[in-house]
């Protein structure tokens, strides 16, 4: 088989992207106070800030958004979809959300008592806002060796057994209302969880009672690994381990526009009754009935089309295909990047890329900015900002990971436009120690790296 094999798709409408000229850039990104998320889509050329809600829909999607079923209440794509989900998910209760933080919210304010612990392979930004919220501390029990950047081996994303155990015994389980596992984990560079770490957590957890709920966010991507990677599951389809993967956790909170292949939507599941029964009461404050959760009947029909279309083996293959091409490109050039290649994004190490600038001085936010300039491409820090301030020091929190994320959307773009991508990166490599830091002028309390600003220092 070809190593990056070509696209199992054919492209039936185009969508024009504008070009710009370098002088145009330098003045949008300083009036975006240098943070790409403050940019105007028209500004950009090729959009890698995200992979969420970015897909291209398939034309069997299309096809059932004219499949809409508007009524308020019992709505048959309602139905579809919970059948999809128990199908391939395998969960027994499935409540639509808006998108996946609706799931998250929900989830966090039925379980959470204000003193509690969430432990996490690492955290997601809105994920752990919502705990935080309501009161719990999170920990992060991921392997050590998730942290370190450049260091290449398999299944970074584990839980590690004896952190977990650790918490246990310093708090006492029933301060710990649930394990939250992401698979795969965004922000360690989309690095997969192997089943027999699934099969380890959810072991020790019965042993205590303590719920497991999965962020099955990027989940098929992580059951792509699971076949190629993990011994055993070679002959396995992605869909029958994606089941498997399943039947480890007691629910799950997810995040439609990313392995769903859908533009919004997200849902929670759960296999309680009890638990179920509180979300149903819980998410018409929030969303909308439990039959609609915040999303149209057309959108609740693509979700369920596009959860059949994304364990399809020949389309998550090219998935993972186009990232370790972008990623095999940089490493080859001597660019430093998250090691091994993830599931959704190319990671740029921007402290091994900009050694000279101080985390305080944001180098990945920095770097962010500089390749839009270079090049039109957008790009999202993962870093310092990202991580926020400690809760109760007020302090910069400090990831040992400092990263800008070049995030690849679904169906999106071609193997020439990963080339684009490759060789700005590279070029401005070359030129890195003419890059200097930023300082932060404005900063919003919560999720600051949305919306915070900066200036270049002098
Ligand atoms: C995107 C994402 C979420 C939140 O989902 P939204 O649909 O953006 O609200 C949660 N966890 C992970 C790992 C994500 O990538």
């Amino acid at each position: 088989m070809k190593k990056y094999q070509a696209e199992p798709y054919k492209i039936k409408a185009v969508e024009t992207i504008t070009m710009t000229t370098q002088k145009e850039r330098e003045e949008y990104i300083k009036k975006a106070g240098y943070n790409t998320f403050l940019l105007e889509s028209s500004q950009v050329y090729i959009d890698l800030l995200t992979d969420s809600g970015t897909t291209a829909m398939s034309d069997k999607q299309w096809a059932c958004m004219m499949l809409g079923d508007e009524a308020y209440a019992g709505s048959i794509n309602f139905m579809h979809l919970q059948e999809t989900v128990r199908e391939y998910y395998g969960f027994k209760h499935i409540v639509p959300t808006h998108q996946g933080r609706g799931a998250e919210n929900l989830l966090s304010s039925i379980c959470i008592k204000p003193g509690d612990y969430v432990p996490g392979n690492m955290y997601f930004t809105t994920t752990r806002a919502h705990q935080e919220l309501n009161g719990a501390t999170f920990r992060d029990i991921i392997i050590d060796e998730a942290h370190n950047a450049q260091l290449d081996v398999p299944f970074k994303g584990n839980i590690d057994l004896k952190k977990l155990q650790a918490l246990i015994d310093e708090v006492g389980p029933e301060r710990i209302p649930y394990v939250c596992l992401a698979v795969t984990v965004n922000l360690a560079g989309g690095q997969p969880v192997s089943m027999a770490n699934m099969r380890a957590v959810k072991e020790l957890c019965s042993k205590y009672g303590i719920k497991v709920m999965y962020d099955a966010t990027r989940c098929v991507e992580n059951a792509f690994f699971i076949q190629e990677q993990e011994e055993g599951y070679a002959n396995t389809p992605v869909r029958a381990i994606l089941k498997e993967m399943m039947s480890y956790a007691d629910g799950c909170t997810m995040s439609g526009k990313k392995d769903c292949l859908v533009n919004i939507g997200g849902f929670l599941c759960m296999n309680d009754d009890e638990l179920y029964q509180k979300a149903t009461e819980l998410v018409v404050l929030y969303e909308g009935m439990p039959s609609y959760g915040g999303l149209a009947g057309r959108d609740m029909e693509a979700m369920a089309q596009g959860i059949k279309e994304s364990v399809n083996d020949a389309y998550i293959s090219h998935r993972i295909a186009q990232c370790r091409y972008l990623g095999d490109k940089l490493i080859e050039a001597g660019v430093p990047v998250v090691r091994p290649i993830g599931g959704h994004a190319v990671f740029l190490d921007a402290r091994a890329f900009l050694p000279h600038i101080a985390q305080e001085e944001f180098p990945a936010q920095m770097l962010a900015a500089q390749l839009y300039i270079e090049s039109g491409v957008r790009s999202m820090e993962r870093g310092i900002i990202s991580s926020g301030r400690n809760k109760d020091t007020g302090e910069h929190n400090r990831p040992k990971l400092e990263l800008v994320r070049l995030t690849i959307p679904r169906r999106v773009y071609t193997y020439a436009h990963l080339d684009v991508v490759a060789e700005a990166c590279i070029e401005l490599y070359k030129h890195r120690n003419n890059i200097k830091g930023l300082k932060m002028v404005y900063e919003p309390k919560v999720l600051r790296f949305f919306t915070a600003r900066f200036e270049p220092l002098s």
